[in-house]
C-alpha cells in the first residue's frame, strides 16, 4: 500500500476549523504505529491537470483569494492555501498511479465539495475528479465510491453526463445535514443513497455492499477510486442535530474489504472526519480492509 503524503499540508491551518493540520497527523500516527505504508512525497498538479476539472475561473479566483487572504468559515484562506490545495489534488493524481498497488492519498485540503466552477465546504479543488481526470486516458469506466457522511456535490457537479465515470455516493440525507439541499440526479452513471439518521453499521454495510454490486454487474468499472471521509462515526460530530448511527471501528474495515473483494485497482484519498481521537484508528481500519482482505487476486498488493 502506497500513502502519498507531504508535510506541508499542515502548513494550510486555521485556528478553530474542525479541518484542520492535526487531522492528517492523527492519520499517519496510528499508520505509523503499525509500520503500515510505503510512503511517497506529494507533487502539486499542473495547471492543465486542474483544467481537466474545473474552470479557469474557479482556479483565477482561488488564487486571488489566496493572495489576499479573503476567506470564510467554511474556506479560510491564508497565502498558502492555494498552493496546498494544488499540492492535495497533485497527491490523489499520484495515489491513481499507484492503484494497481492498492494507493492513499493522506492529504488536505479535501475536495469532494467542490465543483467545475464552485468551491465550498473546506474543499477548494475536487482532488479524486482531478486525479480520476488524469486516468481516462487508460481507462474507459471508472466508479468513485464516495462513503464520506455528507453528499459530494462537486464531484456529482463534475461527472454528471460523464459515461465513462460513474458516481455512487452512500450520505446521510443531504436534506438533513449539509449540503442541505438535493441535487437531482440527471444521468444513468450516478447513483445516490440518502441515509436517514440513526442508520446503524449492519443496515449501512448492507446496503453499501448491495449497491457495489449492483454497479459492478451494470457498469463493469475497470478501477475503483474512493472518496474515503470517516465522519460517518458517531463520535465525529461538530453539527448539533441527529446523524447516522456508526458505531464500531471494524465497519470501516468491512467497507474496506467490500470495495478490496471487487478485485480492482483501487486508490482512494481523505476527504472528511474531524473527531481526532478515533480519526487515526478508524483510517487505518479502512486501509487494512481495503489491502489485507479479499485482496489475493492483486499481486502487488501487500
Ligand atoms: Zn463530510
Amino acid at each position: 500500500m502506497k500513502v502519498v503524503y507531504s508535510s506541508d499540508f499542515l502548513k494550510h491551518d486555521f485556528e478553530g476549523n474542525p479541518e484542520r493540520a492535526a487531522r492528517v497527523l492523527a492519520i499517519k500516527h496510528a499508520l505509523d504505529a503499525k509500520g503500515f505504508g510505503d510512503y511517497i512525497e506529494a507533487k502539486p498538479a499542473s495547471e492543465k491537470e486542474l483544467l481537466k476539472v474545473h474552470t479557469k475561473h474557479l482556479l483565477a479566483e482561488l488564487k486571488e483569494r489566496s493572495e489576499r487572504g479573503l476567506g470564510s468559515i467554511d474556506n479560510p484562506f491564508s497565502k498558502e492555501t492555494y498552493e496546498i490545495a494544488k499540492l492535495s489534488a497533485g497527491s490523489a493524481i499520484i495515489a491513481a498511479k499507484h492503484a494497481s498497488e492498492f494507493a492513499f492519498s493522506l492529504a488536505r485540503p479535501p475536495g469532494h465539495h467542490a465543483g467545475k466552477d464552485f468551491f465550498e465546504g473546506f474543499c477548494y479543488l475536487n482532488n479524486i475528479a482531478i486525479a480520476v481526470a488524469s486516468l481516462l486516458k487508460n481507462y474507459s469506466r471508472i466508479l468513485v465510491i464516495d462513503f464520506d457522511l455528507h453528499l459530494g456535490q462537486g464531484t456529482q457537479d463534475i461527472f454528471t453526463g460523464s459515461e465513462a465515470v460513474y458516481y455512487f455516493s452512500m450520505h446521510q440525507d443531504a436534506g438533513t445535514i449539509y449540503p442541505w439541499r438535493d441535487f437531482p440526479i440527471r444521468d444513468n452513471t450516478t447513483k445516490l443513497v440518502p441515509l436517514q439518521p440513526g442508520t446503524a453499521d449492519a443496515e449501512y454495510l448492507k446496503i453499501f455492499e448491495k449497491g457495489l454490486k449492483e454497479i459492478s454487474q451494470s457498469f463493469e468499472p475497470e478501477l475503483i477510486a474512493c472518496s474515503a471521509g470517516f465522519d460517518i462515526f458517531y463520535a465525529d460530530r461538530f453539527y448539533v442535530g441527529s446523524q447516522l448511527n456508526i458505531t464500531n471501528p471494524e465497519t470501516f474495515k468491512k467497507i474496506g474489504s467490500i470495495i478490496s473483494n471487487a478485485k480492482l485497482p483501487c486508490f482512494a484519498v481523505l476527504e472528511g472526519g474531524y473527531h481526532l481521537e478515533t480519526l487515526g484508528l478508524l483510517a487505518r481500519k479502512f486501509l487494512e480492509g481495503l489491502v489485507y482482505e479479499g485482496s489475493d487476486s492483486l499481486s502487488s498488493a501487500q
